[in-house]
C-alpha cells in the first residue's frame, strides 16, 4: 500500500541531525511542570506522545530566571541543581525513540507579579503588575540567563531550545515599538529593537556548539496596533536565522489580543499563509501552527509548500497516538482535538492541572490507567450520548461484554452541539466514539429502547445509566403559550424562528443559540473569516490589522436575557467567553441583566428590566433555562437489586458538559 501522507513522513534534514516526521508536537503548559512531582508524571505524558510517534517535543515554556517565571514559583531552569528533574523527560522521551527541545520563555510583562520587567514600564491589558523598565546591565544578565538556561538544558539531556519570541512574552515586548520605548542601544531603531533576540540566539549557538537545535518562535502576526510590519518580520527572520537558529516556529497574535487565534471558531490552518509568505525569504525550514489537527490538513499544507513542518500542541493530548495512526493509515481512529479550550487552557488558566476533553487520561496517563480486566462482565448502556460512548467504548476496550441501548442513535446532545457555528468539530468526536465502539466490539442497539422490566428481565452483571438530561421549563405565566419554544426545537431545526426573538437563559446553551440564530448571515470561508476579525491577508499595515473592521450585524433582533445581575457568559470558559460575548456583541444581540420575568403572552414577553416594565414584542421565546436528568429508567430499577451506575447528566444534570460526561464514563469504565 502507497504511504498515505507522503509529505509528513518525509525526514526533514537539519544538516547536522535528520528528523523522521514533520510533525512538532509544540510548547503547552500543562500545570505539572509546576507541581511537586510533576516532572515525573511529565515524563509518562511526554513518552506516551512520543511513542505514540511523534519525534520531535517541545516542554512547556521553563523561565531562564526568577523575575521571567510567569506566575510565581513556576518553573524555571537557572541553577545546576534544577537540571536533574529535567533528566527524567529527555532519558523518558529519548528511551520512546524521539527527541525533546526545551522551551525558554520570560514572561516580561506578562508576569503575574511584583517583579515583573520588561524594556519599557508599560503595564499589559493582561497583568495587573507594571513592570520595572530593565537596566542595561539587567539586559544584559537576562540574556546570559537564556544562555545560561540552554547550556543546562544540553546538561539534561534535551536536544535543543526553543526560545520564545512571540505571542507578547519579552523578547516580543523588545521588537515592538508599543513595548518599547527604550532610546538606548536596545530601543529606538528597528535594529536596535530586535538586539534582545539576534544577541540571544548567537549567544546560545555560541554556548551550545554547532549541532544542537535551536528554534525561535517568531511573532510573524502580531495582530496589534503598532506591532511589526511585514517588512519588519522579513528582516527579524534573516537576523534570527544569520544568528544561528535551525528551525524558525510561527507565532500568532499576542496574548492580550480580542482576536481568536486557536479557537474552535478559527477556521482549520487559517494562519498559514502567514508562514507561507515568509518562505521564500529565508532558508531555514519554517513550521507552521494554529488550528491544525488532522493529518490531512497537515499533507494539504505541506504539499502545497506552505511550511516544512507542522507544530501542534492540543492534539497531542487528545490523543497520544495521532502520527502513529496516521502513519498506519488508520486516521479515521484518531481522537480529534475540537478545539474547544474546556479541558485544557481553561483549566490552566484557573490554576489547574490541564487535560482533555475527549481524552481524560491526558496529564493523568499514571493515574488513569486502561488494563484489560481480568474478571469479564456483561454490561447494559443505556443512552449513547458523550457519557455513555465514552463508557461502552472503553469497557469494551478492556474486555468487557457491552450492549449499549440507544433509541435514536449514538452523540445524544453533541448532534445538537455540531449545528451550532464555531462547533462543528464534535463531528470529529461522533466519528472517533463511533469507530472505538465498533473496534471494541460493543454490541450497539441503535433505535431500541429498554424497558426496566426488560432490564429486569435480562441476566447481566452491572446496568449503566446515561439517559441524559430534558430542558427546564422555568414557572412562567405563559410558558405554554405557542411562542415557547425550547433549544432543542431551535437547534434541531424543528421550528422555524422568527425575525425577533428572545432567549431566556444566558448560559452556555442560551449563547449556542444566540450565536446560531445571529450567524446565519457570518461569513464561514477562512477570507471572510480573517476579514470578520479585522485581520488583513494582504498584511498591508502594522501588526496585520485592517483599518477599519468589518461589523457583521445580524438581520433578527435577539434578545439574550438573564436574571443574575453578573455579565452575561460569566460561567463561559475563561479562552473563549470573551469571543463568543464579542462575536454577539458585534452582530447586534442585545444582551440583558437582572431581569425578572413576568409573562408570555400575544403581545410578547413581558420583563422588568433596571426597575422598568417592558415587553418584548418577539416572534418567539427561545427556553435555554438548564436542564433536568432523565432518571425514570434509574428510579424504575432503583430496588430492582441490580448494579446500577448513574453517568453523565441522569447522574447530575446541572453544570453537565461534554467533558464531565466523557470523564465519568471513561473513569467508570476503568474501574469497574
Ligand atoms: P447553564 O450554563 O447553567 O445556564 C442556564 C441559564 O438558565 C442561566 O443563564 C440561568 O441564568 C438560567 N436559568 C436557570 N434557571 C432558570 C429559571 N428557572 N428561570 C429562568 N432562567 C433560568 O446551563 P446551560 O446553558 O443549559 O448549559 C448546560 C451546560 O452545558 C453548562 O454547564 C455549560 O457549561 C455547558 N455548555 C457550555 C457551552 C460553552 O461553554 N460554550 C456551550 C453549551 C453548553 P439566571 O439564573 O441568571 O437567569
Ligand atoms: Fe483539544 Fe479541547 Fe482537548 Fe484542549 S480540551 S486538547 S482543545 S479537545
Amino acid at each position: 500500500m502507497s504511504e498515505p501522507y507522503p509529505n509528513l513522513f518525509k525526514p526533514l534534514d537539519l544538516g547536522f541531525t535528520s528528523l523522521e516526521n514533520r510533525v512538532m508536537m509544540g510548547s503547552m503548559h500543562t500545570g505539572l511542570e509546576d507541581t511537586r512531582d510533576g516532572f515525573e508524571k511529565l515524563a509518562d505524558f511526554y513518552a506516551e506522545r512520543a511513542r505514540g510517534g511523534v519525534r520531535l517535543i517541545v516542554t512547556g515554556g521553563i523561565s531562564p530566571n526568577l523575575r521571567g517565571q510567569l506566575v510565581p514559583f513556576s518553573s524555571r531552569l537557572s541553577s545546576p541543581w534544577q537540571v536533574h528533574k529535567h533528566r527524567r523527560l529527555t532519558s523518558a522521551v529519548h528511551d520512546a525513540g524521539s527527541r525533546i527541545c526545551m522551551q525558554i520563555l520570560h514572561a516580561g510583562r506578562y508576569a503575574m507579579h511584583p517583579l515583573a520587567l520588561a524594556p519599557s514600564a508599560i503595564r499589559s491589558p493582561i497583568s495587573p503588575f507594571k513592570p520595572r523598565a530593565m537596566s542595561s546591565g539587567q539586559i544584559e544578565r537576562t540574556i546570559n540567563a537564556y544562555v545560561n538556561a540552554a547550556v543546562l538544558a544540553q546538561k539534561a539531556g534535551y536536544d535543543g531550545v526553543e526560545i520564545m519570541g512571540s505571542e507578547g512574552y519579552l523578547i516580543n515586548q523588545f521588537i515592538c515599538r508599543r513595548t518599547n520605548r527604550r532610546d538606548d542601544d536596545w530601543g529606538g531603531s528597528f535594529d536596535n529593537r530586535i538586539r534582545f533576540a539576534t544577541e540571544i540566539v548567537a549567544r546560545t549557538r555560541q554556548a551550545v556548539g554547532a549541532h544542537w537545535i535551536i528554534i525561535y518562535r517568531l511573532s510573524m502576526l502580531d495582530l496589534l496596533d503598532d506591532g511589526s510590519s511585514w517588512d519588519e518580520v522579513v528582516l527579524l527572520a534573516q537576523a534570527i536565522e544569520a544568528a544561528g537558529a535551525t528551525l524558525i516556529n510561527t507565532g500568532i497574535g499576542w496574548h492580550e489580543v480580542r482576536i481568536p487565534t486557536i479557537a474552535a471558531m478559527v477556521p482549520r490552518a487559517a494562519f498559514t499563509w502567514v508562514t507561507a509568505r515568509l518562505r521564500p525569504s529565508v532558508s531555514v525550514p519554517l513550521i507552521t501552527s494554529n488550528r491544525i489537527n488532522t493529518p490531512q490538513q497537515i499533507e494539504q499544507i505541506l504539499a502545497a509548500g506552505d511550511a516544512d513542518m507542522v507544530s501542534m500542541a492540543r492534539p497531542f493530548l487528545a490523543d497520544p497516538t495521532f502520527v502513529e495512526k496516521a502513519k498506519q493509515n488508520r486516521s479515521s481512529r484518531i481522537n480529534t482535538c475540537i478545539a474547544c479550550n474546556q479541558g485544557c487552557l481553561d483549566r490552566v488558566f484557573r490554576k489547574q492541572l490541564a487535560t482533555c476533553l475527549v481524552n481524560p487520561r491526558a496529564c493523568h496517563e499514571t493515574e488513569l490507567i486502561i488494563r484489560q480486566t481480568r474478571i469479564p462482565k456483561k454490561i447494559i448502556v443505556v443512552g449513547l450520548g458523550p457519557a455513555g460512548m465514552a463508557f461502552a467504548s472503553v469497557a469494551a476496550e478492556r474486555g468487557h461484554v457491552v450492549i449499549a441501548y440507544d433509541a435514536a442513535g449514538i452523540g445524544g446532545q453533541l448532534n445538537l452541539a455540531v449545528k451550532i457555528p464555531g462547533k462543528g468539530e464534535f463531528e470529529e468526536t461522533l466519528r472517533y466514539f463511533r469507530h472505538a465502539m465498533e473496534d471494541a466490539g460493543v454490541d450497539l442497539r441503535l433505535g431500541q429502547s429498554l424497558s426496566a422490566r426488560q432490564i429486569r428481565s435480562t441476566e447481566t452483571d452491572a446496568v449503566v445509566i446515561a439517559t441524559g438530561v430534558s430542558p427546564q421549563m422555568p414557572a412562567i405565566d405563559g410558558i405554554e403559550h405557542d411562542k415557547v419554544v425550547s433549544y432543542v426545537d431551535v437547534i434541531s431545526g424543528r421550528v422555524v424562528i422568527g425575525n425577533c426573538v428572545a432567549i431566556i437563559g444566558a448560559g452556555g446553551i442560551g449563547f449556542d443559540v444566540a450565536t446560531l440564530l445571529a450567524e446565519q448571515g457570518w461569513p464561514q470561508d477562512p477570507q471572510g473569516w480573517l476579514q470578520a476579525w479585522g485581520i488583513d491577508a494582504q498584511y498591508r499595515g502594522r501588526g496585520g490589522l485592517l483599518e477599519r473592521p468589518q461589523r457583521i450585524e445580524t438581520a433578527r433582533k435577539i434578545y439574550l436575557l438573564q436574571r443574575k445581575p453578573s455579565k452575561p457568559g460569566a460561567t463561559l470558559g475563561k479562552t473563549t467567553g470573551w469571543i463568543h460575548r464579542s462575536s454577539l456583541r458585534n452582530a447586534g444581540v442585545e444582551m440583558l441583566s437582572g431581569v425578572k420575568y413576568e409573562r408570555i403572552d400575544d403581545q410578547g414577553l413581558h420583563i422588568v428590566h433596571e426597575g422598568k416594565s417592558c415587553v418584548l414584542d418577539v416572534d418567539h421565546v427561545v427556553i435555554c433555562a438548564g436542564q433536568i436528568p432523565n432518571r425514570h429508567l434509574a428510579d424504575e430499577l432503583a430496588d430492582s437489586g441490580m448494579l446500577v451506575y448513574l453517568i453523565g447528566g441522569a447522574d447530575k444534570a446541572v453544570e453537565l458538559d461534554a467533558e464531565r460526561a466523557i470523564r465519568q464514563g471513561v473513569e467508570l469504565a476503568a474501574k469497574i
